[in-house]
């Protein structure tokens, strides 16, 4: 494994362009439950039918409660030295940008700038009516607008909605043109994301995956590494602070 942590940390020195691209493995490491094992009160439910329109059109009250629940959670999680590292090397040009499947914020939270969120974020809420945005903390005691009354929603892309396009075309852009991918704690199965890495990888650059379970890219990579995130960025950074 350390020979592959080298190879990452020359491709990261010679890239001239490093997309890294996190998927919920990167937050788990932060306490941050993956939302797909929301248990206790939600059991009942799969998160499909919570986190979708269908619910926020006529489940309401269940809907508020469960993302009420998740951005109460997201209040008591901090990044981890996983995103603390990839901010870190953003300021010394080693990372160009970070798109995220993620919605908690986590990276800015580090201080990365260039960050792509492409399922949206729930740092924020937004009124399903007129658009108007407020702090997620809105959503511990209101459900509607002030201004017009409609349903606020958090600004996480919802089961049954389209992905920003401006972060998707984004997205695609940046990853047609980077010399280096890097894939942090994604399965890579949920499109149109997974079309990222493979569309970096036609363009001529390096693919590196750490992830726990297997992708359907791990044969076309240029290196795969099975272990916590936060180990594999930690050693990189020593290699890279030796150079
Ligand atoms: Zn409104």
């Amino acid at each position: 494994m350390n020979d592959i942590i080298q190879k990452l940390a020359r491709a990261l020195l010679q890239s001239s362009s490093t997309v890294v691209f996190t998927g919920a493995g990167m937050s788990t490491e932060s306490g941050l439950p993956d939302f797909r094992s929301a248990g206790g009160l939600w059991k009942q439910y799969r998160p499909e039918e919570l986190a979708s329109t269908d619910a926020l059109n006529r489940n309401f009250e269940n809907f508020v409660s469960f993302y009420r629940e998740r951005i109460e959670t997201l209040g008591e999680v901090k990044p981890n030295k996983g995103h603390l590292l990839l901010a870190e090397w953003e300021a010394k040009n080693l990372v160009t940008a970070v798109v995220t499947q993620n919605v908690d914020g986590l990276h800015q939270a580090a201080g990365s700038k260039a960050v792509w969120e492409l399922h949206g974020t729930l740092r924020k809420v937004r009124c399903q009516s007129c658009g108007t945005e407020y702090p997620a903390g809105r959503y511990s005691s209101e459900s509607t607008c002030e201004k017009c009354r409609g349903k606020l929603r958090p600004a996480v892309v919802l089961f049954g909605e389209m992905l920003p396009e401006k972060a998707l075309s984004a997205s695609m852009d940046i990853a047609a043109s980077c010399s280096l991918f890097l894939v942090l704690g994604s399965s890579l199965s949920v499109s149109p994301a997974n079309m990222l890495p493979e569309r970096a990888k036609r363009s001529g650059a390096k693919l590196f995956i750490v992830n726990n379970t297997p992708t359907h890219l791990d044969s076309a990579a240029d290196g795969v590494i099975r272990d916590a995130i936060g180990n594999v960025l930690s050693a990189a950074d020593e290699i890279l602070r030796e150079q």
